[in-house]
């Protein structure tokens, strides 16, 4: 896997090639927006939104134009606007300077493991389960016709159920999968999840506890 690192300020892109090199990566270093832009063949970016070229959010968008690369921004300001900014951009994560090299390689493998499973075949196809409708694509979900409005984490919770209909995933796996993988939260926060999904699903028997393990997903008549 390679990852275009775009960072102007020396020390942080050194520390990062160097870095991510040591945990098997490939690694491209691009100094400037006009770097980035001329990079190829890449399969994640760690995006700097403060370049000395061009305003990191413009790269950002033409970066996006070019497809669905996972982009992670990098902000040196802590402040709720650059992270709803980025959010809102379409950006897949950020990281907020200073970072730790460790909690940065947590996010890339969260990133890359999401996009690989929303790469599987299925991922922009709509699924149909008995009477439940689920379009990754355009993350809307139907119950017999009849549009269910979910959350971010509802929808995500849900899809990643129907991923494998009847398997069971236990609270850590789905910890791990729908929430970052950073995330030390309580368990519980599965267990409020699944309850609010069941009643906004109006089927309460479609996500199954199994007692002591966790959840499946499955619609039986
Ligand atoms: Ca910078």
């Amino acid at each position: 896997m390679k990852i275009l690192v775009v960072e102007d300020d020396r020390s942080i892109a050194d520390s990062l090639v160097e870095g991510l090199t040591a945990e098997g990566y490939t690694v491209e270093h691009a100094p400037t927006g006009a770097a980035a832009l001329g990079a190829t063949d890449y399969d994640l970016v760690l995006l700097d939104l403060g370049l000395p070229d061009m305003d990191g959010r413009d790269v950002f968008r033409e970066l996006r134009t070019r497809g669905s690369t996972p982009i992670i921004m990098l902000t040196a300001r802590a402040e709720e606007f650059d992270r709803v900014l980025g959010l809102e951009l379409g950006a897949d994560d950020y990281v907020t300077k200073p970072f730790s090299f460790r909690e940065l390689v947590a996010r890339v493998r969260a990133v890359s493991r999401r996009t690989h499973d929303s790469g599987s075949p299925n991922s922009n196809e709509v699924q149909t389960i008995e009477s439940l409708v689920i379009d990754r694509r355009t993350r809307r979900v139907h119950v017999d016709d009849v549009e269910v409005a979910l959350t971010a984490k509802e929808f995500d919770l849900l899809a990643y159920l129907a991923l494998d209909t009847g398997a069971v995933r236990t609270r850590t796996e789905i910890l791990e999968n729908v929430w970052d993988a950073h995330w030390y939260g309580p368990t519980k926060t599965v267990d409020a999840h699944v309850a609010s999904l069941r009643k906004k699903l109006g089927h309460h028997d479609w996500i199954q506890a199994v007692r002591g393990v966790g959840f499946r997903l499955e619609l039986s008549e």
